[in-house]
């Protein structure tokens, strides 16, 4: 097995000039914090920016003293990059848009192009030193781009991905200027976490939207690949808080607070300041409280640490401002000579006395209007073993899906928030320890040390990316012809648009060459072969074209059925349709709202045409008519296919692949020689109805159940040819 490497935006350690070279000192940050634990057991190589901006007479050196003393492999970037790429596009476009602040974006060209430019420099690091058969974790949303650019240059790679912040719903993505870049980007990967299921539904809505991909449950078909993604909600190291907790320097800090706070009420905030944190409406909700339970006021204290963020990007520095005047205004007005009622810490603190003051709170309140997860909220209930302390907790954080034992608040609802607060304070002690307890016992089970482990299982699972893609039948064409030769019964299922015809502009032109017809004759009057088509078009016109040859024809997808004994065409099962009226009125408004589409009903299934389209504007409507039917229909027993520029839609219980079980069962026996050629999603039910011996072929290098592929109908057309050519 290769090596593990990670890649986020900071390396775990920062280099420091010394006398004598260079030094290091740890840096900070929830996913250094969640792999501490795990660095024992699981060794990594890292990669990152090099946290300083290092003359590039200086790159080797520092670069070989990174790499052997921590094993990290830095990517330098100069000052006015960073200004760029960090706080002219992370933190100015996407920190905004994925936390639901639109309004706040300042996109720009030279800042996008930046960002480009960095995650290409990301990717020749990685590239420098990574090889075919290494496993490769990308994190965040500064690297949104990096694992395309490494599936492009080694496409055996297994490349995960995982994003620390929301993944908006798709209605918010798609204002992002550089949408389908970015998508593209990360579907690079092989496996792409999220903090939450709803995040990786978003992103699934958003590529359907942008990209036209219909997703399953958690895989995504792409560019010849099949892409998984799912839930993998961070987790941290709790016995770090609590051997912590057990040190003789939070004790120092436990003394400070026990006596300063004796006989008070603590309720404790830790925030970045940051506009998604809820600050402003925190306080407020705190100024209610304190409005409506007079016995709080002198006895209660928030206690906020507000650790200052991103202070070169100007909205972060107007809300500091804001922030400072509403702490001072409440401080104000409820305040006296020897009480503040919120004591606010606008600085960071060391990660001791954090662990004391999460100990010491009685209550955390947690008001974020968006966050990914929020790992505050986890460090408290790691710190609440003992004393069963209260966390009320914003639902618009990702860790509100995991810790259901939390008070749950709305922030933007200042009452509910302030009884939430009252509701915490005098909850109770069975209640409190039993919240407590539940909420402990996931921060302990589902652990930083859990989450590394189950997505590097999940990913190393993962089908390499090169197997899903069949080989060339033409490869093994000379075994084809003598599996031919050798076998006493054959059996050819084919479709027939896509397969044996190329797409054309009007569907109904595209007739069967005489070169197909010469074949089949040949193929179909031998005595032991059956041929078979199977196609999604209407039995009469099956019938126009194979009507008199001796040819079983499967039409619909199998709903209809004319055997090659009998000639009488049977109609094979009787879905309900009762959807059909819904769907059409549908599909005829977008019709009528784009001119050259067209809706073709047929007897079991009603299909939308739109190769005839303004070029672009067709693709639009189809997109959005695609997410409208896939969300209209969620409950109801129908597929919906985008298929060549139609979207076609059709009752659940036909499929082509039953028809196969069918034609076989109908035989007794899957015959010694069947060669099964398809071309689309509906095929694949073909390929897997069939053994493994069967010779299973899609048309066009995409991922499959067919073992083979040729790359166009002109190519089947040539097999059956020759096959028709042998005398046997
Ligand atoms: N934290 C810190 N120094 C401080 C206060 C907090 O390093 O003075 C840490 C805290 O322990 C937590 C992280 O900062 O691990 C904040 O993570 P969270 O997910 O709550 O918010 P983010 O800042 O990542 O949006």
């Amino acid at each position: 097995m290769g090596k593990q490497v990670l890649v986020s935006n900071r390396l775990p350690i920062l280099p420091v000039r010394t006398k004598d070279g260079w030094g290091f000192t740890a840096a900070a940050g929830g996913l250094i914090a969640a792999l501490s634990g795990v660095r024992d057991e699981v060794e990594f190589d890292w990669m990152g920016w090099a946290g300083l901006d290092v003359a590039p007479s200086e790159h080797d050196d520092l670069t070989r003293v990174f790499r052997e003393r921590h094993r990290c492999h830095p990517v330098f970037l100069e000052q006015d990059q960073i200004d760029r790429f960090y706080n002219g596009f992370c933190n100015s476009v996407l920190w905004p848009l994925f936390h639901y602040s639109p309004g706040r974006v300042d996109f720009s060209l030279p800042h996008w192009n930046e960002y480009r430019r960095v995650n290409e420099m990301f990717a020749d690091v990685v590239l420098s030193v990574c090889s075919e058969d290494d496993t490769v974790w990308v994190h965040d949303f500064h690297l949104f781009l990096l694992p395309q650019l490494l599936r492009a240059a080694r496409p055996g790679l297994r490349i995960g991905f995982f994003l620390h912040i929301p993944f908006p719903s798709s209605e918010i993505y798609r204002l992002l200027p550089v949408r389908r870049e970015l998508l593209t980007g990360i579907l690079g990967s092989d496996l792409i976490g999220f903090q939450t299921p709803d995040y990786g539904r978003h992103f699934a809505a958003s590529c359907l939207r942008v990209l036209g991909l219909a997703c399953g449950v958690t895989e995504i078909s792409y560019d010849g690949r099949q892409i998984s993604y799912g839930s993998y909600p961070i987790g941290i190291n709790p016995e770090l808080f609590r051997r912590t907790l057990r040190s003789a320097a939070v004790a120092g800090h436990r003394e400070r607070l026990a006596q300063s706070y004796a006989g008070r009420k603590v309720i404790v905030g830790v925030d970045r300041i940051d506009y998604t944190k809820g600050l402003v409406l925190k306080f407020e909700a705190y100024e209610n409280y304190l409005e409506k339970h007079p016995e709080a006021r002198g006895r209660d204290v928030l206690l906020q640490v507000a650790v200052p963020s991103r202070t070169l990007v100007p909205e972060y520095r107007r809300l500091k401002a804001e922030v400072d005047r509403i702490v001072g205004r409440i401080n104000g007005r409820f305040g006296t000579s020897d009480y503040a009622p919120i004591q606010y810490l606008a600085h960071s603190t060391s990660f001791e006395e954090l662990c004391a003051l999460y100990e010491r709170a009685d209550v955390c309140l947690v008001t974020s209007v968006r966050d990914g997860m929020n790992l505050v909220a986890l460090e408290y209930t790691a710190c609440q073993r003992e004393r069963h302390g209260v966390l009320v907790l914003s639902e618009f954080c990702g860790a509100s899906s995991s810790l259901g034992s939390a008070i749950a608040v709305n922030p933007w609802d200042r009452t509910g928030v302030a009884d939430a607060i009252h509701q915490a304070l005098t909850m109770p002690p069975d209640e409190r320890r039993r919240r407590a307890a539940a909420n402990h016992e996931y921060v302990t089970a589902f652990n930083s040390t859990a989450w590394v482990r189950r997505f590097l299982r999940d990913l190393r699972a993962g089908r390499a990316a090169e197997s899903d893609v069949a080989p060339d039948l033409r490869d093994r064409y000379f075994e084809l012809r003598n599996a031919y030769r050798a076998a006493s019964e054959r059996l050819f299922l084919l479709d027939y648009d896509g397969t044996v015809v190329s797409f054309t502009e009007d569907p109904a032109r595209a007739e069967p060459p005489a070169k197909l017809f010469a074949a089949i004759g040949t193929l179909a009057a031998h005595a032991a072969n059956a041929v078979c088509f199977i196609s999604g078009r209407e039995p009469s016109e099956l019938d126009r074209w194979f009507g008199d040859l001796p040819v079983a024809l499967a039409a619909e997808h199998g709903m209809f059925f004319r055997d090659i004994a009998s000639r009488e065409w049977v109609q094979r099962e009787d879905p309900p349709l009762d959807w059909m009226a819904t769907v059409r009125g549908i599909l005829e408004d977008y019709h009528a709202r784009t001119p050259g589409s067209r809706v073709e009903q047929k007897r079991t299934c009603i299909v939308w045409h739109y190769r005839g389209t303004e070029e672009g504007f067709g693709e639009r409507q189809s997109l959005e008519l695609a997410t409208h039917l896939e969300e209209t229909l969620a409950n109801v027993p129908v597929t919906v296919l985008q298929g060549d520029k139609v979207i076609e839609v059709r009752p659940q219980s036909i499929n082509k692949g039953k028809l196969v079980a069918d034609v076989l069962a109908r035989r007794g026996s899957e015959p010694p020689f069947v060669l099964c050629v398809g071309d689309d999603r509906t095929d694949e039910d073909m390929f897997t109805a069939l053994s493994g011996s069967a010779w299973t072929c899609r048309v066009g290098k995409r991922v499959t159940h067919a073992r083979f592929y040729l790359p166009a109908p002109a190519l089947v057309l040539d097999v059956l040819a020759d096959l028709a050519s042998l005398r046997e």
